[in-house]
């Protein structure tokens, strides 16, 4: 077996996968987890008092988004959430029966579209451009009165690329479809205002803001009807059966406080040192470009093709040097399958699979970019020297 690598060694770059829980969470969680452990639906005070706690995660949870308490769902993950709001939307009206999603969102939504299409609804995936951006006409056309929800990340997982949704949302609402966007990217990155956006459902993940795995929210507009589609029961305003994973919730509610308390720190920290790791990409390393729109996107990531490469041997190299990052491509049965997302905007499968994303957080040092680029041109250079023969150009997008 490896040894275990503690937290200490490494150089974490893959905060869009997960992120560290931050001390500060887990010091307000933690009295859940021991001291405080009555349900929160009992009347007796020392179940009470949980509820109390319970209802001021939701407050800090419902201040993130600028949303009122009563329209925050507490759930177990993102996945959740985005498939508590599209299967809610189908129950809703049989005269509906049609989902509209981008081409390019989470497997969460990705799979679910997948298995509503196997089940004979019809489903529409729009197109995006050779930079990730959403072809609106394209939207406007698969929009229709039989549309029960247009489901639309706001930021994408591995480009980072941002979508217009304030626009995307009235063009769903002129049809009388709702609308549900996948935020989980988003929280302590941009602001998020419900009200402002327009929007009717929005999901988010806890572990995706330093707050442990488990643990998500489904924004839920108080104006739409919800249908609860999994689990029954009669916590959550009966939306969101189960007892609530206390711990988790209030862990949510703290990291939300932070987030919302950290976002000009993300653009005068985080920003600064994505654009310094990228910035040292493309001036030290030939044959290296941006995948995405470098202007709308997140503050945080950065997509990268590094030309002749395969992204899995570049971070294996990165993992002996305890750097994580994430590949544009997928191991599924022993094959890579380049990535949906990058493949959706017009790269080819050896420009996907040359693809590193490196996506930071708050946690992140300037002397650990500085180590990172160093590794990095080092290790782009050694698998380069391997190579048996320069090989061609790889193909640019669109
Ligand atoms: N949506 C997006 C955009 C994500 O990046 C992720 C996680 O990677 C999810 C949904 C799923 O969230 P969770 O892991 O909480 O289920």
């Amino acid at each position: 077996m490896s040894r275990t690598i503690t937290p200490e060694q490494i150089i974490y770059l893959d905060n869009n996968a997960t992120t560290c829980v931050d001390p500060v969470v887990l010091e307000a969680m933690l009295p859940y987890l021991s001291d405080f452990y009555g349900n929160p639906s009992s009347v007796y005070r020392f179940g009470s008092q949980v509820a109390t706690a319970l209802e001021t995660a939701r407050e800090q949870s419902a201040a993130l988004i600028n949303a009122s308490p009563e329209e925050i769902l507490f759930t177990s993950c993102g996945t959740e959430s985005d498939n508590a709001a599209i299967a809610s939307a189908l129950r809703l009206d049989r005269d509906r029966p049609h989902v509209v999603i981008s081409a390019v969102e989470h497997s969460a939504v990705i799979k679910q579209a997948e298995a509503l299409a196997r089940q004979g609804h019809p489903v529409t995936l729009v197109p995006v451009d050779s930079t990730g951006q959403l072809d609106l006409d394209e939207l406007r056309k698969a929009v229709t009165d039989e549309t029960a929800i247009v489901s639309i990340m706001w930021a994408n997982n591995e480009t980072g690329v941002l979508f217009p949704i304030r626009e995307i949302a009235e063009i769903a609402h002129a049809e009388g479809a709702l609308f549900h966007t996948d935020a989980v990217q988003v929280p302590g990155k941009l602001a998020i205002d419900v009200t402002e956006l327009g929007v009717d459902f929005l999901s988010l993940s806890g572990h995706k803001l330093h707050c442990p795995k488990g643990v998500g929210v489904l924004y839920a507009n108080k104006r739409r009807r919800f249908h609860p589609y999994l689990i029954g029961g009669g916590q959550e305003y009966g939306k969101r059966g189960g007892t609530e994973n206390v711990a988790s919730i209030v862990a949510f509610g703290k990291a939300a406080e932070l987030a919302a308390a950290s976002l000009d720190h993300e653009q005068t920290h985080v920003r600064p040192l994505r654009d310094q790791l990228e910035s040292g990409i493309l001036d030290r390393i030939p044959g290296t470009s941006i995948n995405g729109d470098p202007e709308n996107r997140l503050p945080n990531t950065t997509n990268i093709a590094f030309e002749g490469i395969e992204g899995e041997g570049l971070l294996i190299l990165l993992d002996q040097k305890n750097i994580c990052a994430s590949a544009g491509s997928a191991c599924t049965t022993g094959s890579l399958t380049p990535s949906h997302v990058l493949t959706a905007m017009g790269c080819s499968a050896d420009r996907a699979r040359s693809s590193l994303r490196f996506s930071l957080s708050r946690f992140n040092t300037t002397d650990e970019i500085s180590t990172a680029l160093d590794v990095i041109e080092a290790s782009v250079a050694k698998l380069r020297s391997l190579r048996p023969e320069p090989s061609s150009p790889v193909a640019m997008a669109g």
